[in-house]
């Protein structure tokens, strides 16, 4: 049973939209805008809670790519009793400026700098992959240790880099974007081998609340982050290895740009966008 109300309102770009208000027995309460000036046909999937987040995991290619994309959301959770676990899918290695180090003190350094952002953000647990770093690796071993992981874990959040951002030229972050999203769109099909038929076998059904994708350009959910935005900036200054003194103030200066405009008529100096989606909308665009 669908019951829908059509209301007109004006957005601040003045362009006159229909809003379609939709009652349903499946999803409750939920949205459709739709305009002829530019039309957009956006998930019918009311957006789920993120504030209700209690276990996260947190999905990201490389070492410093969850504090850099959402560190002041996530240490705000955090702040609220949520649990953070990171997986980074690889080693991470190419960037080490330090060309003198082996790549087990590379390692060491890495695990250094993130223990350290680790420690500022609240992050209870790290759980690392090892794939080569802009290498040749497989998207399907990646997939499945993420189902694997996922059924481990048992997260009610997943974050992770939205695969789908215009000009992501780095495979690390669409590779690992595509298969978190695939894998907490599928994970709850047990046929469907991970890569530790161990864990499939004593798995038991838990409630994935939604996913939500950083380094998106199309954010849906802003993110007011006044209150943490220092220690995302403390936490990113913790990953030397990779930036020398100017790389980092670039850095910065870019996730402040960045910040602010997020910001910008959401009533607060700084958020960080996150494109935040039921997981049912991850297949066929419902
Ligand atoms: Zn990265």
């Amino acid at each position: 049973m669908i019951t829908p109300f059509d209301d007109n309102f004006k957005l601040e770009n003045r362009s006159l939209v229909m809003y379609r208000l939709v009652d349903c027995h499946l999803y409750g309460k939920t949205h459709i805008i739709i305009s002829m000036d530019n039309p957009s046909f956006d998930t019918i999937l009311p957006m789920p809670d993120l504030s209700m987040a209690k276990r996260i995991l947190c999905i990201q290619p490389h070492y410093d790519d969850n504090d850099i994309g959402a560190g002041a959301t996530l240490a705000a959770l955090q702040e609220k009793g949520a649990e953070l676990i990171y997986l980074t899918v690889t080693n991470d290695l190419m960037g080490v400026m330090d060309a003198s180090l082996s790549p087990t003190e590379a390692a060491e350094t890495l695990k250094r700098d993130q223990a350290a952002a680790a420690n500022i953000i609240g992050v209870k647990e790290q759980i690392w992959l090892g794939y080569p770093d802009a290498g040749e690796y497989d998207y399907f071993q990646v997939w499945r240790d993420l189902l694997k992981h996922i059924r481990m874990v048992k997260p009610d959040f997943i974050f992770a880099p939205d695969p789908w951002l215009t000009y992501e030229a780095h495979r690390d972050h669409y590779t690992t974007g595509l298969a978190a999203a695939s894998a907490a769109s599928l994970f709850g099909l047990t046929k469907i081998p991970s890569s530790d038929p161990a864990v499939d076998s004593t798995y038991e059904p838990h409630n994935l609340l939604g996913i939500a994708f950083y380094f998106t350009r199309e954010p849906n959910y802003f993110s007011g982050v006044d209150a943490t935005w220092e220690k995302k900036v403390e936490a990113v200054k913790c990953y030397k290895a990779q930036f020398d003194p100017d790389g980092m103030e670039q850095l910065l200066f870019a996730l402040d740009f960045k910040a602010r405009q997020f910001a910008e008529r959401h009533g607060c100096d700084r958020a960080e966008g996150l494109k935040v989606l039921n997981t049912t909308s991850l297949h066929c665009g419902i």
